[in-house]
């Protein structure tokens, strides 16, 4: 490697300066010229306090230092030179008469770069003093690349703690509202919770001393339905705005430390230094208020609910992850007690989730094993009493617990999803037991067999075709399947579940709309659904009495499904009077208590061929009104 591209010395000498001090002007002289002949920069020092002086202020590259000279001598110079940060850096080149007592390691002891004696030879000089430049220059451009790498791993490291940061703000930040999400949440409540453990272990006169904190966990009510309904985008908007209206309340309440959303229609307060549990509940019902305030979004207020679970920040909790399970699990027991409603999580409420828990483990055996079975209630033709169908209902007989009615496990079913495997089996046993009384003769053509199917049944994307294989499996007339459909789970879904009813009949299957007239009105569309009969929920039926106000609704229900052209089946029917109104009334069809409970298959199929269990008792009554004669099963 040529000598210039290491060291530019040759390429511009120019900045290259030497000083030279020596207290004999003719040596000075000389050995200027001579540099300054080379391209160097020349300065002159003819004693040791210019020469220190000359060196700070102009920083040589190099300096030549004569040992003897009067009052300050050049290991002198050396030294001071050496003990200034400004000039201690720079080389040294000693020049020492020969016939004077040179000490060569004293002089490299002392901070020398080299020597030259005196008197000197011109080659020799330019010599050692280029090596020097060059050494010096070669030092600096390390310096220099040294500074720069330091300058570049700085901007780099600056970048990467900017992108660190950012990233970090990414990871802790929910992008539709800017609230923290999950995992800052529960971030900042262990820190919480292990400063209140670290203070319940001190005593009562520290300052930490008596910190409490609570969660509050909420869940907007029926936020799915406006999603569903109004869009996604309506949906943020929504979710931007109960952000807000959270956000306001922190500002309000020095309590509220953290508001974090948790995804989906879920956010958590954490509350610290609380003083009890009224500020906790004050506060949840500051957040209730808040949510129920009308929203203005897409040109409608839309009005929606919140539940909420609240949690004492016991310091016995050792992980956050448990304390928001338990506000999960008081926050679910709220929505379930009554809409817009707060709940403390209790300890019982934690029995109850693993008691689910081994329901459900315990539904999924009972599938295996078939410990489901089908109970039939007669439909019965209120002017012959005569039985024109029945209606399957489904029991579970438990090993342990005995008959369970559906009351029991249908709504926790319907909750993790099982009621679609189950209502699948219930379909297949129904459709076999018509099929094995239709082989033996045991049904007329007109009787037909009622099966209830719910709503995420009836969302299935291959519902139509498995009714159909179904139907053909067993090879049973389709006439006589009736599907029975909530009213609720009809108008919730309802464009998909027009086209799966229209299927439905289509493949002359019959459809009735179950408890029609309980909480969501179908009135408005009734005339649209493909649907061919109402069931009049037990609860208009049962308050019927003597008195003619007592009929409520029924006559209506009964007009509407005349004008519709559609059957109508009046549940519950209990007693005679009852039966006498519903009669005169028009009511085609019933099932109640009255004429028969539901019984085991065997049982119901011997009912046709003789008459109903109760037939002789309140026969015996009929027309002499006997009261609130009960049916026995
Ligand atoms: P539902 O479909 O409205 O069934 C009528 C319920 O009223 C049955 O209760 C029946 O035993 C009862 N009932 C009939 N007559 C009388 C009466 O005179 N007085 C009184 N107090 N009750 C009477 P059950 O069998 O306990 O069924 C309750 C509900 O469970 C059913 O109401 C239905 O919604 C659901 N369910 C039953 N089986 C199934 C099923 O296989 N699938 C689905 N998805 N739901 C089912
Ligand atoms: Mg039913
Ligand atoms: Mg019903």
């Amino acid at each position: 490697m040529p000598d210039s591209f290491l060291f530019p010395l040759s390429s511009d000498p120019s900045t290259v300066s030497v000083l030279v001090v020596d207290d004999t002007s003719t040596n000075r002289f000389i050995l200027a010229k001579l540099l300054s002949r080379e391209g160097y920069d020349v300065y002159q020092a003819e004693d040791g306090y210019s020469a220190l002086s000359i060196a700070e202020t102009q920083q040589p590259t190099l300096i030549l230092l004569d040992i003897m000279m009067p009052e300050m001598d050049g290991y002198e110079v050396c030294k001071q030179l050496r003990d200034n940060a400004k000039t201690a850096d720079i080389p040294i080149i000693f020049l020492s008469s020969l016939d004077a007592p040179f000490d060569k390691v004293q002089a490299f002891h002392r901070g020398a770069a080299d020597y030259v004696t005196k008197p000197f030879q011109a080659e020799e000089v330019l010599a050692r003093v280029r090596h020097q430049v060059r050494l010096q220059l070669a030092q600096q451009q390390q310096q220099r690349l040294r500074a720069e790498l330091e300058n570049r791993v700085q901007e780099r490291t600056q970048l990467l703690e900017l992108a660190h940061d950012q990233l970090l703000e990414i990871a802790l930040t929910d992008r539709l509202t800017r609230l923290p999400n999950r995992l800052s949440f529960v971030k900042r409540l262990s820190k919480v919770m292990a400063q209140v453990r670290l203070s319940t272990a001190v005593p009562a006169t520290s300052e930490l001393a008596g910190d409490h904190f609570a969660v509050l966990f909420l869940d907007c009510d029926r936020f799915k339905r406006i999603n569903d309904s109004l869009g996604h985008r309506v949906g943020d908007q929504l979710l931007k705005g109960v952000a807000r209206r959270l956000t306001q309340i922190q500002h309000e309440c020095m309590a509220v430390d953290t508001i974090a959303r948790f995804g989906g229609d879920e956010f958590a307060l954490l509350l610290v230094n609380v003083p009890d549990r009224e500020t906790v509940v004050a506060v949840a019902e500051d957040v209730i208020s808040a949510v129920a305030m009308p929203f203005a979004l897409a040109g409608r207020e839309i009005c929606i609910n919140a539940s909420i679970g609240l949690v004492w920040g016991e310091p016995t909790y050792v992980a956050a992850e448990h304390l928001l399970r338990d506000a999960d699990v008081a926050m679910y027991r709220a929505k379930d007690c009554d809409r817009n409603q707060y709940l403390w999580f209790e300890s019982a409420m934690h029995n109850r989730e693993l008691d689910l828990l081994q329901l459900e483990t315990d539904m999924r055996a009972a599938l295996e094993r078939k410990e489901f079975e089908l109970y039939y209630q007669p439909i019965v033709d209120l002017t012959t009493i005569k039985i024109v169908g029945f209606e399957a209902l489904l029991r579970w007989q438990h090993p342990t617990r005995g008959l369970v009615p559906p009351d029991e496990f249908i709504g926790f079913a319907e909750e993790t999803g099982f009621i679609v495997p189950l209502g699948d089996q219930v379909l297949s046993m129904a459709c076999a037991d018509i099929a094995r009384w239709e082989r033996e003769g045991l049904i007329g053509p007109g009787v037909t067999v009622s099966v209830n199917m719910a709503a995420q049944q009836l969302l299935q994307p291959n519902i139509v075709e498995r009714v159909e294989q179904v139907i053909e499996s067993t090879g049973i007339a389709s006439h006589r399947l009736r599907i029975e459909l909530t009213e609720r789970s009809i108008i919730t879904n309802q464009s998909v579940v027009d086209e799966v009813l229209r299927a439905l009949r289509d493949r002359n299957i019959q459809l009735s709309i179950d408890d029609f007239g309980t909480g969501y009105s179908s009135l408005s569309c009734l005339h649209t659904l493909p649907v061919n009969c109402l069931k009049v929920d037990r609860s208009f039926v049962q308050p019927i009495t003597s008195n003619p106000e007592s009929l409520g609704i029924v006559p209506l229900i009964l007009n509407i499904a005349k004008t519709m052209n559609m059957q109508v089946i009046a549940e519950g029917i209990e007693n005679i009077t009852q039966l006498r109104a519903l009669q005169k009334l028009g009511c085609e069809y019933g099932q109640g208590y009255l004429f028969q409970k539901a019984v085991p298959a065997e049982r119901a199929i011997a009912l046709l061929s003789r008459p109903l269990d109760s037939w002789n008792d309140w026969q015996h009554g009929w027309g002499e009104s006997p009261g609130n004669h009960k049916a026995s099963a």
